[in-house]
C-alpha cells in the first residue's frame, strides 16, 4: 500500500517569522494525524527555524530546490549536505516554475536527484505539461521526456526512494486543476512508464502526487482516483486552515 503524502510547497513566501507562525499552527491543527505523510517546504532562510518547530512530529521538512554539487564556488547555491544538517528529509526538485525561469533541464535535475539520494534526501521530483504541449496533443511526449529523462540511471533501490509530482503547468496558481479523470491518466501513464523501466511491483510502491491549485475542495476527489497518492500544494499550502483541510480531505 503506498502512503499518502500531502506536501506544501511555500515558493518564496514566508519571512522567517511568519514560516515560524505557519509551521506552529500547522503542529496544533496536525498533530493527531498518522495515515497521511505530511511535509512543509519553507523558503531556505526559513528552514533552520522551521525545523526546530517540527523537530520530532509528524511533519517533514524539505527545501525547494539543492545544487547538485556538495561545496564550492557556485554563488547563491545550497547543497543537499547543508540541507540535511539543518533536518530536511526532502527537496523538491524540477519544479515547473524552476525549469521556466532558472533554465533547469533534465540533466540538471538528474544530477540534483543523485545528489538528493546520495545524500539520504528524499527527492519529488516534478514533470508536467504546458497548455501548449497540451493543447498540440503532446502531454504524453512530455511527460515520458520528463520522467525518462529526469529519472535517468536509478537503480531498483535508488528509484523506491523518489516521489514524483505530476503538475500540469496551467494548473499551477492558475485556479484551474486537472479533471480527477484528466490527472488520473497522466499518473497511470507515468506508472506504467514505471513499469516498463523497472517492474510492476516497484511501479506499485512510487507515491505520485499531484499537484496544481489543489484546494480543500478538490482534494477528496483527486486523491480518490486510483493512482493519485497525495498533493503537492502551493498557494492553499500558506495558510494553516486550508493546508490542514487538505491533508484531512486527503485521510
Ligand atoms: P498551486 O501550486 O497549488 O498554487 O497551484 C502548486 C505547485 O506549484 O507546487
Amino acid at each position: 500500500m503506498r502512503k499518502i503524502i500531502i506536501a506544501g510547497n511555500w515558493k518564496m513566501n514566508k519571512t522567517t517569522v511568519e514560516a515560524i507562525e505557519l509551521a506552529n499552527g500547522l503542529k496544533r491543527d496536525l498533530y493527531d494525524i498518522d495515515a497521511i505523510g505530511i511535509i512543509v517546504c519553507p523558503p531556505f532562510t526559513a528552514i533552520d527555524e522551521v525545523a526546530e518547530v517540527v523537530y520530532q512530529t509528524n511533519i517533514g521538512l524539505g527545501a525547494q530546490n539543492m545544487h547538485w554539487e556538495d561545496a564550492g564556488a557556485f554563488t547563491g547555491e545550497v547543497s543537499a549536505p547543508m540541507l540535511k544538517e539543518l533536518g530536511c528529509g526532502y527537496v523538491i526538485l524540477g519544479h515547473s516554475e524552476r525549469r521556466q525561469y532558472f533554465h533547469e533541464t533534465n540533466e540538471t535535475v538528474n544530477k540534483k536527484l543523485k545528489s538528493a539520494l546520495k545524500h539520504g534526501l528524499t527527492p519529488i521530483v516534478c514533470v508536467g505539461e504546458s497548455l501548449e504541449e497540451r493543447e498540440a496533443g503532446r502531454t504524453f511526449d512530455v511527460i515520458r521526456d520528463h520522467v525518462t529523462n529526469s529519472l535517468k540511471g536509478l537503480d531498483k533501490e535508488e528509484i523506491k526512494k523518489v516521489i514524483i509530482a505530476y503538475e500540469p503547468v496551467w494548473a499551477i496558481g492558475t485556479g484551474k486543476t486537472a479533471t480527477p479523470d484528466q490527472a488520473q491518466e497522466v499518473h497511470r501513464f507515468i506508472r506504467d512508464l514505471l513499469e516498463k523501466a523497472y517492474t510492476r511491483e516497484i511501479a506499485d510502491e512510487i507515491t505520485i502526487q499531484y499537484g496544481g491549485s489543489v484546494k480543500p475542495g478538490n482534494i477528496k476527489e483527486l486523491i480518490s482516483q486510483k493512482d493519485i497518492d497525495g498533493a503537492l500544494v502551493g498557494g492553499a499550502s500558506l495558510d494553516v486552515k486550508s493546508f490542514a483541510e487538505i491533508v484531512k480531505g486527503a485521510q
